[in-house]
């Protein structure tokens, strides 16, 4: 027995549609977010923020907190990589998502995030989960490495209790016997937690897989199977990259991706338009 009401696709007659400035998550138009596995330096993130928001990509990622397993690597750049962010998504007309690690931290990234992320291994941090309900901001939402479908939807169940009800939903990929890849993308999760949930899902090939050559594959069988949109790792270095530079992809590469992915998107009856990016009044 499962105990989803909220997020329940029972529960409301239509798919959820969120509302991010004039950009929406959830309808026909796919939502694509890309940039860097973290924020690393003002050259390196203005260059990405230019790459992509040339492109019309909407949504720029990029960590300035990072929840890394070994205590030695990159931590992010904190405070100044938000501030960089805002420079960016100001210079650039980019909408930020970017990571948040605790409660601690929520009031700290808030003024500077369009949408909070949520990482893999706090998907069942159930107490920030309560605290990100009462959040404003949309909340994307990572799928833990070793949730079942059935816990993933229930952390967002956490999140649209407390008062928040506008949660993105990400598979990016989860912990099997198979070494030969980071995760293994659940492709299948995509469909099943769109029957399940009304809730947008999107899918993050890049941590979904640890490997660029996976990345374009993974990302078209994931709007095949339905996803909402994509979030991607992308640098102008990989190789130089202080987190993550072997799954990113390259900026150059970004323009033959998007066509591949848009002519998917209408296989999948979606559509990939990234009109030029309008700036909003502030
Ligand atoms: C990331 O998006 O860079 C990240 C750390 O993701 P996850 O929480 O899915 O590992
Ligand atoms: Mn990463």
């Amino acid at each position: 027995m499962s105990d989803l009401k909220l997020v329940a696709r029972q529960h409301k007659e239509h798919n959820s549609v969120i509302q991010v400035g004039q950009e929406t998550i959830g309808g026909k138009e796919l939502c694509l977010i890309a940039g860097p596995c973290a924020v690393e330096s003002e050259k390196q993130l203005f260059e990405i923020a230019k790459g992509v928001s040339e492109l019309g990509i909407k949504f720029m990622r990029g960590g300035a907190y990072k929840p890394r397993t070994s205590p030695y690597a990159f931590q992010g750049l904190k405070k100044e990589g938000l501030k960089m962010l805002k420079r960016a998504s100001d210079e650039c007309g980019v909408k930020i998502v970017t990571e948040v690690l605790d409660t601690s931290l929520i009031e700290e990234v808030y003024p500077y995030a369009d949408i909070l992320q949520v990482g893999s291994r706090n998907a069942k941090n159930y107490q920030f989960l309560k605290e990100l309900g009462k959040v404003d901001k949309p909340i994307l939402l990572k799928r833990g490495m070793s949730s079942t479908i059935n816990e993933w939807l229930l952390a967002a169940e956490y999140i649209l209790l407390g008062g928040n009800e506008n949660v993105i939903l990400c598979e990016r990929g989860i912990r099997t016997f198979d070494t030969s890849v980071r995760n293994t993308m659940d492709i299948a999760a995509i469909p099943l937690a769109k029957e399940l949930s009304h809730l947008p899902v999107i899918a993050d090939p890049s941590q979904g897989t640890g490997k660029r050559s996976l990345v374009t594959p993974m990302s078209l069988a994931s709007i095949a199977a339905g996803a909402d949109g994509l979030m991607i790792e992308v640098h102008n270095e990989p190789e130089e990259a202080l987190s993550d530079g072997f799954q990113s992809m390259y900026l150059d590469s970004m323009k033959g991706m998007v066509s591949v992915l848009r002519e998917q998107a209408k296989l999948s009856g979606r559509t990939l338009d990234l009109e030029k990016i309008r700036k909003e009044a502030v």
